[in-house]
């Protein structure tokens, strides 16, 4: 089940949203696009945002692909990439979705256990032979850790005759990103959303950069033609968004000095916080249980992530909001703890 998604006036801190606007061009670009392009067939090659993010990536614009949501991108990875009958290896603990698409299209997961300190063993991936490929993201979710680029790399020398996709949803709030390895591991295939670091989870767009062949590849297991899904009024805005690196930039730095300044505050209470490389923390009281603390906050207007799982059970996952919206929340704890 996704998270919750309330229409009333709730500090709402659950789905890994950026609390800020998208840059200022965005609203531009929506005023421009009723007049010009909405009368118009979308551009069925996404071209111009195609090349955008080669731009801003710095690869060529054949090593992009283009959906509604990097959720759309992972399934057709899956579809494309990952076999059935031949089991992908997984973290134990990683996005939700993955489970969901390995059912779907009939693949097998190999589930690995994160390490004592909740990090993925990415040495135990792609070990084994017979395995259709690796998937894990970077940082992982829900439990914000990042592995450095060399551990990637490591990664990428040891497997090499199949897919290792790397799902960086959160890249931008801190860790380092394998777009940079790219053209070196023709294996590689990084994806990567602007619903978190772009403000627009409300558009459905995400992205895939890889080789030409895994591009391809996806483009294969697209129905209507070879056209890329990404209709034009996410396509502009798309762009606007990737053109205003300052309030990227500004935004970005926002969310990380609150995510530390909400760390510190939350260990202040008692909290153990797990050091977070995305836009949320996940984090456990030794004297409360999760689903306890999840209840409480919500009946005051606050709403966070609690997973029902064995393993997650005690956690709470928190987005990373306004320093309002964060001082609601440690205000809302005092009261609870
Ligand atoms: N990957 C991870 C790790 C996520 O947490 C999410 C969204 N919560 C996604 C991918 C999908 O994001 P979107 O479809 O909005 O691009």
């Amino acid at each position: 089940m996704p998270g919750e998604q309330p229409r009333e006036q709730l500090v709402k801190l659950n789905t890994n949203e950026n609390p800020y606007p998208p840059a200022p061009s965005v609203g531009e670009a929506l005023r421009d696009y009723a007049t010009d392009h909405l009368r118009l067939y979308p551009d069925p090659t996404s071209k111009a945002l195609r090349e955008a993010l080669a731009e801003t990536f710095q690869v060529a614009s054949s090593q992009v692909f283009v959906g509604n949501g990097s959720d759309e991108v992972l399934a057709l990875a899956f579809q494309a990439f990952f076999r059935h009958g031949t089991p992908l290896d997984v973290p134990a603990i990683t996005y939700s979705f993955y489970p969901v698409y390995a059912n779907l299209y009939g693949v097998e997961l190999r589930k690995h256990s994160l390490s004592e300190q909740w990090e993925i063993d990415i040495d135990a991936l792609g070990t084994e032979t017979n395995r259709s490929g690796v998937i894990f993201a970077n940082p992982n979710a829900p439990t914000g850790h990042a592995h450095p680029l060399s551990a990637i790399e490591t990664l990428l020398k040891r497997v090499t005759d199949r897919v290792v996709l790397v799902d960086e949803a959160y890249v931008d709030f801190g860790a380092e990103s394998a777009v940079a390895l790219i053209n070196r591991y023709p294996n590689l295939l990084v994806t990567g959303t602007f619903s978190k670091s772009r403000s627009l989870a409300g558009l459905r767009l995400g992205y895939a950069v890889g080789s030409e062949e895994l591009i391809d590849g996806l483009l294969r297991v697209k129905d209507s033609f070879n056209s890329y899904p990404v209709d034009s009024l996410a396509s502009l805005v798309g762009i606007a968004a990737l053109k205003d690196v300052e309030h990227f930039e500004a935004c970005r730095e926002r969310v990380i000095t609150t995510r530390e300044r909400t760390r510190q505050r939350l260990e202040a209470l008692g909290f153990e916080v797990l050091p977070s490389k995305a836009n949320f923390v996940l984090a456990q009281h030794p004297d409360y249980e999760g689903a306890q603390l999840f209840a409480g906050l919500r009946e005051r207007g606050i709403l966070v992530r609690h997973f029902n799982t064995s393993d997650l059970n005690n956690f709470l996952r928190i987005t990373i909001g306004t320093d309002d919206e964060m001082d609601s929340l440690i205000e809302a704890l005092e009261t609870l703890l």
